[in-house]
């Protein structure tokens, strides 16, 4: 898959960089470069433009990141039984468009498509902060961009894959819904990285997950990774209720199961569709008919609409129950669910975090 974009914003600073040598020399021909001496005014949103988000995921901007690159996941607090792993922020926003994506509340004033070109910077960072944990991390990169998406421009996941390949104590994860995976396919990765797949049905797919990879795509992708070496894990997140879900999400997983056994995955992690008012009030002016958009959530006490807990709670029991049947040891877990949630969905408690996050990181 390959994205197009308007033009590309170099700030000063970064013009020598690997980073950006590599970007220019493989861009389409045609696309402006713009010289500009601080990348974060270029990054901001153009309130001319008659849809100044969409307009931000065609402007790519290559810059310097001025904090710290890792960070607690943003789903992380004591109410969510959640699996406690940090996320490392190399990149902001996405040159897909998924109708739900909570991008579009929490960067509308910066939509520019940032790369963080210094990102060699957080290697030191990797080091120091685990040599603090004293345990197996497992570090995420897709939080507030794609992990892959443009991967063949920027070349960004052949230096983490080979960073982490080196580094038992640490764990990758890139998470994407693309099938952009040739430069993971050149490197021994020694099962250090983890590739997860945010697969949805058919249905939202079209309805919903504008210029992503087909689910059927974003399968074939996860087999050919996994027989290049590396870990893959599955997300299925947002689970939307719409009427005949649960049989969408049955046919989902059969297709999966079909092209790589249960036994084989990972872990899956399963989450409602939740939005804040302010985010489904963007989500809703921008695709005002997705259907997927127009389900009647509830306010919960987060503060997030999502829907009716017993609707929720059957889906999550009933796609449990899909995975349970192929007997493997395959974890699935809830994302930002509270704990008697889990309990009632998954007839279990869930594993506290640093549980979680240190099976996940360590694979056994
Ligand atoms: S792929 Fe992910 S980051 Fe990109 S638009 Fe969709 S939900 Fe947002």
């Amino acid at each position: 898959m390959r994205f197009d974009l308007d033009a590309v914003y170099l700030e000063e600073e970064m013009r020598e960089t690997p980073l950006a040598r590599r970007v220019i020399a493989a861009l389409a021909p045609g696309v402006p470069v713009y010289r500009v001496p601080d990348g974060r005014s270029a990054a901001r949103a153009d309130r001319e433009a008659a849809d100044p988000f969409a307009a931000g995921k065609r402007r790519m901007v290559i810059m310097r990141r001025r904090s710290r690159f890792l960070m607690g996941c943003p789903a992380a607090s004591n109410e969510f039984a959640c699996c406690g792993y940090l996320v490392m922020e190399l990149a902001s926003n996405c040159p897909m468009d998924c109708g739900y994506c909570f991008l579009q509340e929490f960067v509308a004033d910066n939509p520019g498509f940032q790369i963080y070109a210094n990102y060699a910077d957080a290697f030191a960072e990797l080091d120091r902060v685990q040599a603090g944990a004293g345990r197996p991390l497992r570090i995420g990169t897709g939080e507030l961009a794609d992990s892959l998406a443009f991967d063949s421009l920027t070349g960004m996941s052949r230096d983490f894959v080979r960073y982490f390949a080196g580094r038992d104590d640490l764990t990758l994860e890139l998470k994407t819904k693309t099938d952009e995976i040739e430069n993971l396919l050149e490197i021994d990765s020694r099962g250090r990285t983890l590739v997860s797949w945010t697969l949805s049905p058919e249905r939202v797919f079209r309805s919903s997950e504008h210029r992503t990879a087909p689910p059927a795509a974003r399968i074939a992708a996860a087999r050919r990774v996994l027989e290049a070496g590396y870990r893959v894990g599955f997300h299925l997140d947002p689970i939307i209720a719409y009427e005949g879900a649960d049989r969408d999400y049955a046919a989902l997983l059969d297709r999966l199961f079909d092209s790589i056994p249960a036994a084989r995955i990972e872990f899956f992690s399963l989450g409602g569709l939740r939005m804040t008012p302010g985010l489904r009030a963007a989500a809703r002016r921008r695709f005002p008919r997705d259907p997927m958009l127009l389900g009647e959530e509830v306010l919960a006490p987060d503060g997030r609409y999502r829907a009716f807990a017993p609707l929720r709670m059957a889906l999550y029991a009933a796609i449990n129950g899909r995975i349970a049947k192929e007997k493997s040891k395959t974890r699935v877990y809830l994302c930002m669910e509270n704990a008697g949630m889990h309990r009632r969905a998954l007839g279990e408690a869930p594993p506290t975090p640093a549980v979680l996050g240190a099976r996940l990181a360590g694979g056994n």
